[in-house]
Parts: C-alpha cells; structure tokens; sequence
C-alpha cells in the first residue's frame, strides 16, 4: 500500500516490460558471482510492481560468473567461451527464481538453451501465456548464440514479448552525458533518441541492442536499482529515470 500512496496514477505507463539487469547486479559487494540478499533484495523490487499488476519478464547476464570474451582473451575459442557465458546466466536465473518464489510469486525459467531437467525451452507462444497468467518469466541462456549479449536478448525478447518497454535496472537513475560518478556537475537527461545513444557512444546498452531497439521503435527506459521502489515509481512515471526513444 506503501507504493500506492508513492505513486499517484492508478494505470501504469508501462504495463509490460522487459527487466535487463547485468550479471553484476547480483554480486553485490563481493566482486564475483551470486550474493543472496543482493538476489532478495533485487527480487523484492520485482515483487513491488508484479504486486501493482505489471507483467514482468527478465533477462539476466552473466558477468559475474564469466565472460565469452575474457575467456577468449584468455586463449579459449570464441564460441565455446560464449557457451559457457550463456550457461552463466542460467545459473543467475535460476537464483533469481528461488529469490522469487520464496516472496511466493510464481516464476518460470525459458533457456535458448533446452535444459529440460532444470527449466522449460523457450517457446515464445508459452511465454507469453505465462505472462498472461501472471507469472513472472525470466529468459536463461541470451539468445542461444554466440557472438550476442544479454543486452541483444533483452531487446529480442522485449520485441517478441510485445513489451511496452526494456527497463535497463542500473547502478545510476539514468543517462547522463558524462559519467556521474566522475564528474559531479553531469547532467541526467529525461529522454534521448536512440541515435544520440549511438553517436555519442553513450554506455546505455550495447550498440546491437540499441539498434534494434531504434529500428523496433522499443523505448529503453534507464533507471537505479539501488533506490527501493525506483522501479515501480518509474513505471507509473514518477521519479528519476532516462527514457531512449525515438528523436523528438
Ligand atoms: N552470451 C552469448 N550469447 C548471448 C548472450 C550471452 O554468447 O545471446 C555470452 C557472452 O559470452 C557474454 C556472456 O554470455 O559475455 C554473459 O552475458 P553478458 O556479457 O551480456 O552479461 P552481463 O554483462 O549483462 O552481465
């Protein structure tokens, strides 16, 4: 009830949306793989909007448990290294899905990776049924392939969802035009078109997925994790947060 009084609309803007979180996100201070009441606390924020009617779906890097590219770095083949990324998200999902069903929300893990002893494949009619039930569906393994990211998965499950937006949880309320952290005069700004993204390189989402985005006409809507409740505030259009969309 506490959110109802925080937020004044009844409807949401957003009323589905895709959450895009990185790996990172889940280490909380440790610096490498999973922190459980970071998890619980991320899981708590998802809880706060499923319980005001948004339908919810996920994708979740990997970054904290390994990188294609590092690991290529490293001399292992490119590929394989990729595969062993997309099997790091898998094992974020899925503790993301305890984090969430022990709040009692109902919860299914879809691999592009069929992995029938641990979760359902993805099949996308199944998902979006899910998402009609009301469950929340976190999407495990990117997109299957190779030589992609999470934040392309996001932006292709987003479009194949039919969302209304992806909403890129980050450690800062937005998008600035220099990083925050450095510099304390940066300036936030409350929407940008996707080509600024682009052209000025701004570190929203990886190039692809923001050219997909553009090119699907798929707002990214970039907001804090770290503030409690920013999420559901920003759905019904309170708070701090960027939205990427088309030029003005
Ligand atoms: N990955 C991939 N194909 C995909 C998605 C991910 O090969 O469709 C691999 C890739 O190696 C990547 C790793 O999985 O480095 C983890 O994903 P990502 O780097 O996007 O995680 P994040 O930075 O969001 O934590």
């Amino acid at each position: 009830m506490q959110e109802l009084a925080e937020t004044g609309r009844d409807e949401p803007i957003y009323p589905r949306v895709l959450l895009k979180i990185s790996g990172e996100a889940l280490m909380g201070d440790q610096g490498f793989g999973l922190h459980p009441p970071t998890v619980a606390r991320i899981a708590r924020e998802v809880q706060k909007a499923h319980e005001r009617g948004i339908q919810i779906c996920m994708v979740i890097g990997g970054g904290n448990i390994f990188r294609g590219l590092v690991g290529a770095a490293q001399g292992m083949e490119r590929a394989q290294a990729d595969y062993m990324g997309m099997l790091a998200t898998v094992m974020n999902a899925l503790g993301m899905q305890s984090a969430l069903e022990a709040l009692g929300i109902h919860t299914r893990v879809l691999s592009a990776i069929p992995m029938d002893t641990v979760c359902e494949p993805y099949i996308r009619r199944r998902a979006v049924r899910h998402l009609e039930k009301g469950r929340v569906v976190i999407f495990a393994a990117g997109t299957g392939n190779p030589y992609f990211t999470t934040d392309t998965a996001a932006t292709l499950r987003a479009m194949e969802m039919d969302c209304d937006a992806i909403f890129k949880g980050t450690q800062v309320d937005g998008v600035y035009d220099s990083d925050p952290k450095l510099n304390p005069g940066a300036q936030r700004y409350d929407t940008i078109s996707f080509d600024e993204v682009l052209n000025r390189n701004l570190k929203v989402m990886d190039a692809s997925a923001v050219a997909l985005a553009r090119d699907n006409n798929l707002p990214i809507v970039v907001f804090s994790l770290r503030e409690d409740g920013a999420m559901t505030r920003v759905l019904f259009g309170e708070g701090r947060y960027t939205v990427v969309g088309p030029a003005a």
